[in-house]
């Protein structure tokens, strides 16, 4: 299955690396053409606000949203999470959101002193602990009644999925574990993406 990361900014490397190692073939997006060619895409961290930016310089926002309307699968971590949230709390006041997962997420809700922090998770379905990078990251502030909740901080989810789409408060392409993703490639499998 071919898988896009969106490349315009941040940390888009790593996820190709762990697409990679799930067994997908990673293709880096930065235009509408190469966005049509993917089955399903990764948003990643970096910042939220220069991303949506860029969405809208490189005119992939509507194509963007037109193939997240027709329920294309994509992992969104940290800033990718909060592009795809319903609601951005503290976001800047331009910063638009595609608003395709039922949440509503402080940007750098986590505060100064705990800024950055790491945790081992428990997550829904997954053997063992998984490691959580947080950079900055977002709180989740509202979870809609069609989110499920895959794992929490101190009851706040910070991995969430609604239909297709799979949000990571945290960054699951920087601890040399592919399990997120695998999980994120297999569900998207199952959804029919890639076998047309
Ligand atoms: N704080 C960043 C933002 O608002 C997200 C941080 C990250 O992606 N690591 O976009």
């Amino acid at each position: 299955m071919k898988v896009g990361v969106l490349a315009l900014q941040g940390a888009f490397a790593s996820h190709a690396a762990m697409l990679d190692e799930a067994g997908a073939t990673p293709v880096e997006v930065r235009r509408a053409d190469e966005l049509s060619g993917v089955d399903a895409l990764v948003m990643p961290g970096g910042e939220s606000t220069t991303m949506s930016m860029l969405l809208d310089i490189t005119e992939l926002r509507e194509p963007l949203a037109d193939r997240l309307a027709d329920g294309m699968p994509v992992l969104g971590t940290c800033a990718g999470m909060i592009l795809l949230a319903v609601e951005v709390l503290d976001g800047r006041s331009d910063q638009r959101s595609l608003g395709v997962v039922d949440l509503d997420v402080r940007r750098n809700g986590y505060g100064r002193q705990v800024d950055s922090f790491e945790t081992d998770l428990e997550v829904d379905g997954l053997e063992g602990t998984f490691h959580g990078v947080f950079i900055r990251a977002p709180l989740v502030e509202r979870v809609g009644p069609a989110v499920e909740v895959l794992a929490e901080v101190e009851g706040r989810p910070v991995l969430c999925r609604q239909g297709n789409v799979l949000v990571s408060a945290f960054h699951p392409e920087l601890v040399g574990d592919a399990r997120i993703h695998r999980r994120f490639l297999e569900a998207a499998f199952a959804s029919g993406a890639g076998t047309t």
